[in-house]
């Protein structure tokens, strides 16, 4: 073993602004539309949700938008991140491939949300607001706006999806030290969650229902607005110091990548790492391929729809065009919480639209595998969701060997799996099912697609 392993920048070298894709791409996004005049939103539309701020960077098309000093403050509680060589597992698959990754593990809250819920929480009580509503599956983003909350002085009001809420108690409890409430949803705190439950008492709720119910209460007092962990253009916009910070350290290390790769929910730590390298390639840079991976389980990217879609599924919030399985898809319950979102962000969309991106879909079993391999090389317990990155680069780094490649990969880790050593238990107790992929349900949910004219 040769070589340096870890690449760490100073705090001084963290960067100052972050990167919006918007400037470069070669064609506009598509417009994003109003749920009840399916005409196209201005700001104002967006208002009661969010604060001004964050809607005109939803819009900017500023390649570079400042990093608040207060948000840089708190970022150095973890970043910059670092970046590591994978040698370790570069000689356990025999491949002659370099394999970097990027570490967002070791923020507060173990992944890369916290790089949004800090500026988000920030932009908010900027705007006189006092109080956020917010959705989260397994309790990543929950966790991490509750974090931002708790240094901002806001009240974080965090609707639960119901299984998750009964099957992560730990989860719960770390948003209750960091000060916010934690609800089930759906609840009888929202009329939306009260008529679902009308319908089906013991529903075990989906991101798309604990959306309508944060939203909803959001759009009711003006001291509240609503935040969201991933899809909007802002979210992505916020991750991209993560695939800043990543260009900085390849130099360091002498290299650049061939191949970039990231794990999609909704999107955001994908863009994170991979929209700088996709701008740096669109103003006549090196184009590294971009991979995303995904769950066969959750296809959004590889088998969804490119279409108009509501964002949740009470239909509250405006329409964007994704890749979506449908309003009403319920995935199955498999293991990687952060990735059972049924659309992916617009952006993200639209890139793989312009054919700037590749996707490929794994099953849960295969990316449990990938992510014991890299543990017992490189130390790291993955997330689930991260398991996903990380099969990705070594299917990359096996091709390579079969190639005879020497090819340089980049990964990014977003985060690690120590809440979620239960699915760890049932994979090696065999488990983890392989969640067939409901055709049924999805040519349903797929049906119930809005009907939109599309504005030229
Ligand atoms: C939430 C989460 C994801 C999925 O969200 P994206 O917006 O696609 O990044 C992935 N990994 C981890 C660790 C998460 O917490």
């Amino acid at each position: 073993m040769s070589g340096q392993t870890k690449f760490l920048l100073q705090e001084s070298q963290m960067p100052k602004a972050w990167y919006n894709l918007q400037a470069d791409l070669p064609k506009p996004l598509p417009a994003v539309l109003h749920p009840g005049t399916h005409q196209p939103v201005g700001p104002d539309d967006l208002a009661p949700l969010f604060p001004m701020e964050l809607i005109l960077q939803e819009v900017s098309t500023e390649r570079e938008i400042d990093i608040p000093e207060p948000v840089r403050e708190i970022y150095q509680l973890w970043r910059p991140a670092p970046l590591f060589r994978a040698h370790r597992l570069e000689k356990a698959l025999g491949t002659p491939a370099k394999i970097f990754y990027k570490y967002e593990g070791g923020s507060p809250a173990g992944s890369h949300k916290p790089n949004t819920a800090i500026p988000q929480a920030f932009y908010n009580q900027q705007a006189g607001i006092k109080r956020l509503t917010t959705e989260t599956g397994a309790g990543q983003w929950g966790t991490s706006l509750s974090f931002a909350g708790s240094l901002f002085d806001l009240e974080v009001l965090v609707f639960q999806v119901r299984v998750s809420y009964d099957q992560k108690p730990y989860r719960r409890a770390v948003m209750e030290t960091y000060g916010a409430r934690c609800l089930a949803s759906p609840s009888n705190e929202t009329q939306y969650g009260r008529s679902v439950l009308a319908e089906r008492p013991d529903h075990p709720g989906s991101l798309g229902i604990a959306i309508s119910e944060a939203v909803e209460l959001a759009v009711q007092r003006d001291d509240t607005k609503y935040a969201l962990g991933s899809v909007l253009n802002h979210v992505l916009l916020h991750q991209t110091i993560i695939g800043i910070e990543a260009m900085e350290q390849m130099q360091m290390a002498d290299a650049w990548p061939d191949v970039v790769v990231g794990c999609t929910g909704g999107g955001s730590n994908f863009a994170g790492i991979a929209f700088p390298f996709i701008g740096h390639g669109l103003r006549g840079g090196p184009k590294p391929r971009i991979v995303a991976v995904e769950p066969a389980a959750c296809p959004s990217l590889t088998r969804g729809k490119y279409a108009y879609d509501y964002g949740d599924t009470g239909h509250m919030t405006p329409l964007t065009k994704m890749h979506t399985l449908g309003s009403t898809f319920t995935p199955p319950g498999f293991h990687a919480g952060g990735l059972r979102y049924h659309g992916m962000a617009p952006l993200v969309s639209h890139v793989k639209e312009l054919g700037l991106l590749e996707a490929v879909a794994y099953t849960q079993n295969q990316c449990f595998e990938a992510g014991v391999l890299f543990a017992r090389n490189e130390g790291i317990v993955p997330a689930p969701e991260a398991n996903h990155a990380v099969k990705g680069a070594i299917e990359e780094a096996l091709r390579c060997k079969r190639e005879g490649k020497s090819e340089t990969i980049l990964f990014n880790l977003c985060g690690h799996g120590h809440f979620d050593m239960v699915a760890y238990q049932k994979y090696f107790a065999g488990e983890l099912k392989e969640e067939a992929y409901d055709e049924k349900e999805l040519a349903m949910a797929l049906s119930g697609l809005p009907s939109v004219v599309e504005p030229v």
